[in-house]
């Protein structure tokens, strides 16, 4: 039989790989329940509607990128390329919506978008997002980037550095997108990519954030955002510098970051990673103050982020699985069903490990337990049977002697003391 592969752009994931995204997600639900975030889970699959009116019409994920398809009855699907357009639609559907007060989530999961496959880029991709709903305070988002400057250094990520930019409001955000549209009317326009002609026109601020060459040179001597703010903005954007400037965040202005998404407005930000060699975005976001409002919510603010998993994980490359406690291994017919009995016992106790049904020698049971890098060996006979014994092998000194039965945990125990930390970052 022909065997089918895989969807190009798309992979699975073993260990160690996937235990370094259980590591994400398991530091996250730590990290993000100190500040009070609680998990939601919200469908991968939304009418495409939703995509168009909350990323943007203009924006290279809803123009090129997305997963796009008919149901059965014709109606327009996406996969969902992001994930923040997905929990504010839940919201909005939610009780919370009309309750007035502030809601902190997060949530992780696989995204999709249709983009050319390589190092870090896939087309399902998975992300860790974070939202705060209802607050308008600037301390809100420095919460926010203090509470991902904390999930990234209890990662164990080092060489970060964070770029931070304001997009203005609804009253000064015109006053810039006219600005830059009679500079880039000014300028020649055959620089431009076909897009960003169009786009010069129609939503300026989008020619900034295309990575296209020519544009990319016409973008560095636009005029700058954080120097049209209105009063209200750059009070609001001095604050979140102030409470960045009371911790050891490493941080750079950069008038020059819009993100791929219409839906910011004053506060965007990403974290850089020189770790991986090139510099590289492991996490980035903003705030999205009209949004929950263009969506059919109530008028309220909000600010999240979202993480990169797949970048994360390039970055948590050297991850150590930790052992199993015990591999039990038997030496004779009679013994299997002592053996399956003090395997339950020990697991319900606690101790994580694997049990051999097939009958084989000493010698191979042995190397089987070293391929499987445990750090105690169990073996069971028909000499131990009969003394109520079992053999406890220390796989790391060699050292093996015969205990009761009844004393096994007590045995593992011992090596227990000695597990160490189980993630290591190099
Ligand atoms: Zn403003
Ligand atoms: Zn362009």
């Amino acid at each position: 039989m022909n065997k089918i592969n895989k969807i190009k752009g798309f992979f699975d994931l073993f260990p160690p790989e996937s235990t370094a995204y259980v590591f994400m997600e398991e530091t996250a639900r730590e990290v993000f329940s100190r500040y009070a975030y609680t998990e939601v889970r919200i469908p991968i699959l939304e009418h495409t509607e939703l995509f168009a009116r909350s990323i943007g019409k203009e924006t290279d994920v809803v123009q090129k990128e997305m997963y796009t398809f008919e149901d059965r009855k014709g109606r327009s699907l996406t996969l969902r390329p992001e994930a923040t357009a997905g929990v504010i639609r839940a919201y909005i559907e939610s009780p919370e919506a009309g309750s007035g007060g502030v809601n902190r989530f997060f949530t992780t999961g696989p995204m999709f978008r249709y983009e050319r496959p390589q190092k870090g880029r896939t087309r399902q991709f998975h992300q860790l997002n974070v939202e705060l709903l209802g607050e308008h305070s600037a301390f809100a988002d420095g919460e926010i980037l203090l509470m991902l400057w904390s999930y990234l250094q209890k990662l164990g990520l080092k060489e970060l550095n964070m770029q931070l930019n304001s997009l203005g409001c609804t009253s000064c955000r015109p006053d810039f997108d006219a600005k830059l549209k009679n500079f880039l009317a000014m300028s020649e326009q055959e620089n431009l990519c076909v897009d960003c002609q169009r786009r010069a026109r129609s939503n300026p601020m989008r020619v900034l954030d295309c990575k296209v060459k020519g544009c990319a040179a016409v973008a560095s001597s636009a005029p700058r955002i954080l120097d049209s703010l209105c009063r209200n903005c750059r009070d609001h954007f001095d604050t979140v510098l102030a409470v960045l400037d009371m911790t050891d965040i490493r941080y750079e202005l950069n008038p020059y970051l819009v993100r791929g998404l219409d839906y910011y407005q004053r506060t965007t930000f990403e974290v850089i990673s020189t770790d991986i060699g090139a510099q590289s975005a492991v996490a980035g976001g903003g705030r999205y103050d009209g949004l929950i409002r263009d969506l059919g919510g109530p008028d309220i603010p909000g600010i999240g982020f979202a993480c990169g998993m797949e970048r994360l994980a390039l970055l948590l490359r050297s991850i150590q699985e930790r052992p199993l406690d015990f591999y039990l291994a038997v030496l004779h017919e009679e013994a299997m069903d002592t053996a399956m009995f003090m395997a339950q016992r020990l697991r319900d106790k606690g101790f994580e490990g694997e049990m051999g049904f097939q009958i084989k020698s000493l010698k191979s049971q042995l190397r089987l337990a070293n391929r499987k890098k445990v750090k105690t060996c169990l073996l069971l006979g028909r000499d131990e049977l009969e003394k109520g014994q079992i053999q406890v092998k220390d796989m790391s000194t060699g050292v093996q002697r015969a205990v009761s039965q009844d004393d096994v945990e007590q045995a593992l125990g011992l090596n227990l003391k000695t597990k160490a930390e189980s993630f290591v970052q190099h």
